[in-house]
């Protein structure tokens, strides 16, 4: 495994589709990203499941308070750490994979996106205002997952982001799993352009390799391609560790 993956248990076997609930003070902000496109589709098919639960509903008192300001003092407010335990304490199930969205967690990649592929249950608690006390962190999630070096406004976005590359790898989501070994970053590797019609634009033509109908050479192009498109555009990835397990393989992964 990946130094900086984080550690992610094996996932026991629990039939069922691929679910994932997200703890959110802000659900409105993930409805519509949810029910549209391949996501949705997933979803009206089955083979996945989201839920989307307000934090506020376990908030203190008749106010339903769910934040309050820093020990040590400083801007903003933190959000408690009762309120999220009883988010989380929810939708727990004995599988589930609790991880909190944080600017300093461990950084999302495909990778990453394969092993979570393997669990069924995903709990995805987003942060809000100043943060979330640190107590979350170390003593009620499983991992802290970051999506980049930038500080969103919520973990709403990230949350949506882990979800969408994650449930476009279950298997059926995709109608051809094989498309997703080529794909960016499957291989360490970037995907070779892809063009359709029209065959001209201005002065530019598809390359003619691909009209022309030779699988052989085709996928000899694409492969030459997604070589030079990485050595200009992502040098790094060349020297990356050993490709990720085939998305084939993911549910025996460990
Ligand atoms: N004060 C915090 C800090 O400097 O690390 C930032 C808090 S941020 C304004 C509010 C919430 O947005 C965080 O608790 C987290 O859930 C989410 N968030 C912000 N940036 C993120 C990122 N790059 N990846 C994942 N979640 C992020």
């Amino acid at each position: 495994m990946d130094a900086n993956e984080p550690e992610v248990a094996a996932p026991p076997h629990v039939p069922g589709p691929f679910r994932v609930d997200i703890l959110t003070l802000f659900p409105e902000m993930c409805e519509g990203t949810l029910g549209h496109s391949i996501l949705g589709r997933a979803q009206r098919a089955g083979l996945v499941e989201v839920g989307l639960h307000n934090i506020r509903a376990h908030g203190i008192g008749r106010h339903r308070v769910v934040d309050d300001t820093p020990y040590g003092g400083g801007s903003g407010m933190v959000m408690r750490v009762d309120v999220v335990e009883a988010a989380i304490a929810a939708v727990r199930r004995p599988d589930s994979l609790v991880l909190l969205m944080a600017p300093a967690g461990e950084r999302f990649s495909q990778s990453i996106a394969v092993r979570l592929a393997a669990h069924r249950h995903l709990v995805l608690v987003c942060g809000h205002y100043e943060g979330v006390d640190g107590r979350v962190a170390a003593h009620l999630v499983d991992g802290c997952m970051s999506i980049g070096d930038y500080v969103l406004t919520g973990g709403e976005l990230a949350a949506l982001v882990i979800t969408d590359a994650v449930a476009r790898l279950v298997p059926g989501v995709l109608g051809n799993a094989h498309s997703l070994d080529e794909e960016s970053f499957t291989r360490p590797r970037l995907e070779a352009p892809v063009y359709t019609r029209p065959q001209r634009w201005r002065e530019h033509e598809v390359p003619e390799v691909l009209r022309g109908g030779n699988h052989a050479q085709i996928a000899k192009w694409r492969e030459q391609a997604s070589l030079e498109l990485t050595r200009a555009l992502r040098p790094d990835l060349l020297d990356a560790p050993p490709a990720p397990p085939s998305v084939d393989n993911m549910r025996q992964m460990p």
